[in-house]
């Protein structure tokens, strides 16, 4: 299970967020993260478009450390009780301000320290 992201990288490097591929068809989209490529879902009824990354493109890096890929514990069991309501929830990636214990970088958004690329020595800051 893979979380849902709403941002990506297009073919240019450019971030660029769900609703604006939704715009552009038929774009090339990689994660701004890891790197891996992503699929774009188009907006139905009552979603908004988001990004999933997929089984045959995911690099072991991504595999390891990708906050999207390796979804949170308590996320990923709320988000199984859930379908019991919802077949085809999937989870988010909660964003918070985090200190990463390895390099010292502050950094708001996803678990993950770009300086490092990985999440793993990251804790929640301290307010
Ligand atoms: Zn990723
Ligand atoms: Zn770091």
């Amino acid at each position: 299970m893979y979380a849902k992201s709403f941002i990506s990288r297009n073919a240019h490097g450019h971030l660029i967020s769900a609703l604006t591929a939704q715009k552009s068809p038929n774009g090339e989209y990689t994660c701004h993260l890891c790197r891996s490529v992503l699929v774009f879902h188009r907006s139905r009824a009552r979603s908004r478009p988001w990004f999933e990354h997929s089984d045959t493109d995911l690099s072991e890096h991504a595999r390891q450390h990708c906050p999207y890929v390796n979804v949170d514990d308590v996320e990923g069991a709320t988000v199984t009780a859930l379908r019991t309501f919802i077949p085809k929830a999937l989870p988010l990636v909660q964003k918070a301000d985090w200190h990463c214990r390895c390099c010292g970088n502050a950094y708001y958004g996803e678990k993950y320290c770009l300086t490092c690329q990985r999440g793993a020595d990251s804790q929640v800051s301290a307010k």
